[in-house]
């Protein structure tokens, strides 16, 4: 009845307006308008091949599972001593025959009697059905999955199957079940000498390809090559006169005792490797491994490789491969294990995990959950034990463990707090610390007034070359975050480690990112700091997607006179949202930076005396003229001010108005008169040039000029 329940179930879902029963045994379908169609078990065939399996292939998987199975039992029962015969070779055959156009699988395991026929074959046996479907009830793909069926999977790629069958059990009739796609079946007695199985499958014309060798032999290769008894497809052959022959002796598919079923102690490091090669032929050596085996609270076996992971995280997913009591399932794990392991390779196996169901299922269920927690710490455990045990290891391999470990941490919340024992930072010289190590090493020389712990990193140690070398010069120590996922772990790490900010070496000066002190007062007056923003600004090159700024900074004499520098929070902004999608606003602005001059050094303060000299006599009435009028522009504003909108004047208002404009055109003017001595000031393009260089930015054509002037003022 419960099976019934099922279909009439998997029928509603399937069918728009329609009304389901079921009535005597039989499924009503009431079709809103047309009547009452009885629908009786004949519907089950349509529905096999239409839709319960998307893949027609895994019959075959389905049918030598069963010939597994039934061998595995004989063997058990054989071991108890309930079965007191000769096993004899257990080999389970598969043999193609194409002009007959069958296919047939046979087994020596337990075989069926006639009633095991009618309760296992004819009554498909679907447990605890309505409980399932009343929790799943609108997921048909859980529902079709969970009652996967079977055997009569069979019937997606065949016209008619038969079962020739004789049971272990003494005095046993051997039967054979004869069914063409449709309710009726037949049974009767046959001549069978041997207990055990043969499924003879006569494929339909739609599924010729299922005739072919060698699509059986990848087929098996998928889903058998690791299936616990041997399976035989052929004979082995041998090159004999000029040509291929069979030998008498099989040929057998599968390997029935890989590397994840046998004890870890029984297997030598080259054993793994070379299970890994047997995996993924032609792929460079793993890492390290973890051999998994759990059997409480769940089943769990398995071998999960670390591959050296370089750059692309999308490159090598999907490369576990899920297999149920040695039977391949799927190599699509997503949702099974947690997103990071998918980085992993190798093998899981587990009869826990529900694999014939859909994936929204799969990922709320306990066991999966269970499974994958267990997993993950196992993950942990291994590396912790790596690192614990041999570090100069661990170190020589972070490179390719990094983007695995910074991917879990950023992922899972329990990863993180486990690997933050054992992941590693770099500094541009090369040596590793732990989150811990470091945070000792910088104390006390990188905190700031404030008391915050400034860590210093870069992204590009050429590129950034002179600030490292400004940040070494102060005694600090430089990290390298150069990696796919630096950006953000930088973030993650900064909320995690109290008061710590992270700052790329190139975003100020080094006295401005840690701040020990007051900064030393830059001594300009506003019209000195205006001529030389004017100066500068006009003469900085064209560089694409940004923007710059003239800034003022007394940092000493001997140290450089012009730098560049970007804002750390800018720069991450746009750099996080290059990752995402949908904040693109970031990304669209344009880079900015600080052209940062030094009011302390010789070269900037020549600049503008020079400035002064050449220009006092142009600039000067300029100048006072802008005074002039500034005082009137806020005079005019000041009384302005005290009034309503409505009582100020229209003579007023032009009055603001016209000062306004003369202003700008006085400002206007000193801007010209500025910019055209700034642009025969070699010395000005010089120091921009410098700045530009030193960050990677000159280029074209700026910088053959660079050159050229360079040359020039040598000589
Ligand atoms: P499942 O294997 O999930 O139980 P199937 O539809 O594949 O479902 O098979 C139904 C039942 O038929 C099996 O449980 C088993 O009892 C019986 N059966 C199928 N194939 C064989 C076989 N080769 N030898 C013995 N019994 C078999």
């Amino acid at each position: 009845m419960s099976d019934l329940y099922c279909l009439a179930f998997f029928l509603q879902n399937s069918m728009q307006q329609t009304e389901i029963n079921i009535l005597n045994n039989k499924i009503l379908i009431v079709m809103a308008k047309q009547g009452n169609i009885g629908v009786t078990s004949e519907n089950i065939f349509p529905i096999i091949k239409k839709f319960l399996y998307s893949d027609h292939e895994i019959f075959l998987r389905e049918i030598v599972s069963n010939a597994v199975d039934a061998t595995q039992k004989l063997k058990t029962l054989s071991s108890v001593g309930e079965f007191k015969g000769e096993l004899g070779d257990q080999t389970i055959h598969i043999k193609v025959d194409e002009k007959a156009g069958t296919l047939t699988v046979s087994d020596r395991g337990i075989g069926m009697t006639a009633e095991e026929i009618d309760k296992y074959i004819n009554q498909i046996a679907f447990s605890g059905a309505e409980e399932f479907v009343e929790k799943y009830k609108n997921d048909a793909a859980a529902i079709i999955g969970h009652f996967g069926l079977g055997f009569y999977s069979t019937f997606m790629v065949s016209k008619k199957v038969e079962i020739v069958t004789k049971s272990y059990k003494e005095g046993a009739v051997p039967m054979k079940w004869s069914c063409e796609g449709n309710p009726e079946y037949t049974t009767e007695e046959t001549k069978k000498d041997d207990f055990g199985t043969d499924i003879i499958l006569y494929i339909d014309d739609d599924n010729k390809e299922f005739l072919q060798k060698d699509k059986i032999s990848g087929l098996l290769k998928k889903y058998c090559r690791f299936l616990p008894i041997p399976i035989a497809f052929g004979k082995k052959q041998e090159w004999k006169d000029g040509k291929y022959v069979d030998t008498e002796e099989d040929n057998i598919i599968n390997d029935t005792k890989p590397a994840w079923v046998r004890k870890p102690s029984e297997l030598t490091d080259e054993d793994y490797k070379k299970f890994y090669q047997e995996l993924y032929p032609m792929t460079e050596e793993p890492l390290f491994w973890i051999h998994l085996n759990v059997d409480y609270p769940f089943n769990l076996t398995g071998i999960l490789y670390f591959p050296r992971i370089k750059n692309n995280l999308d490159l090598n997913r999907n490369k576990i491969q899920l297999y149920s009591n040695q039977v391949f399932v799927t190599d699509s794990v997503e949702g099974i294990v947690p997103e990071f392991l998918t980085l992993l390779h190798g093998v899981l196996d587990s009869p826990d995990i529900p694999l014939n169901v859909s994936r929204s299922y799969l990922q709320s269920d306990q066991n999966v959950k269970k499974i994958s927690n267990h997993i993950t710490k196992k993950v942990a455990d291994r590396l912790e034990e790596i690192y614990k045990n041999d570090r100069p290891q661990f170190e020589e391999k972070w490179n390719s463990l990094k983007l695995f470990i910074e991917y879990g941490m950023l992922t899972d919340e329990k990863f993180y707090e486990r690997a933050a024992k054992f992941a590693l930072l770099k500094d541009v010289d090369g040596k590793y610390y732990t989150f811990e190590e470091y945070k000792t090493l910088v104390k006390e020389n990188q905190t700031d007034k404030d008391k915050n712990l400034i860590y210093l990193y870069t992204n590009s140690t050429e590129e950034q070359y002179s600030y490292i070398q400004a940040a070494k010069d102060k005694g600090y120590n430089v990290l390298t975050m150069d990696g796919q996922l630096d950006v953000h772990i930088v973030g993650q790490l900064e909320q995690k480690f109290e008061k710590t900010q992270f700052v790329r070496v190139d975003s100020d000066t080094i006295d401005n990112i840690i701040r020990k002190s007051d900064a030393e007062k830059v001594t300009l007056e506003e019209n000195q700091k205006s001529a030389l923003q004017e100066v500068f600004k006009s003469q900085v090159p064209k560089v694409e997607k940004a923007e710059f700024y003239v800034t003022f900074e007394a940092l000493g004499a001997t140290a450089n006179p012009v730098m560049l520098t970007q804002s750390e929070y800018m720069r991450r902004m746009r750099e996080m949202s290059a990752m995402q999608p949908g904040m693109s606003f970031y990304g669209e602005m344009p880079d900015s930076y600080n052209l940062v001059l030094n009011t302390d050094h010789d070269l900037v303060k020549k600049v503008l005396t020079d400035e002064e000299q050449a220009c006092a006599g142009e600039l000067t009435p300029v100048e006072s003229d802008i005074k002039g009028w500034e005082a009137r522009q806020s005079d005019l504003q000041k009384k302005q001010e005290k009034k309503k909108e409505e009582e100020i004047t229209a003579e007023e208002k032009e009055d603001l108005e016209n000062t306004n404009k003369k202003l700008d055109e006085l400002r206007e003017q000193r801007k010209k008169i500025l910019t055209e001595y700034a642009s025969s000031n070699n010395l000005v393009h010089e120091l921009i040039d410098l700045a530009l260089l030193s960050n990677g930015m000159l280029k074209g054509e700026p910088l053959s000029r660079f050159i050229k002037r360079s040359i020039q003022m040598i000589g």
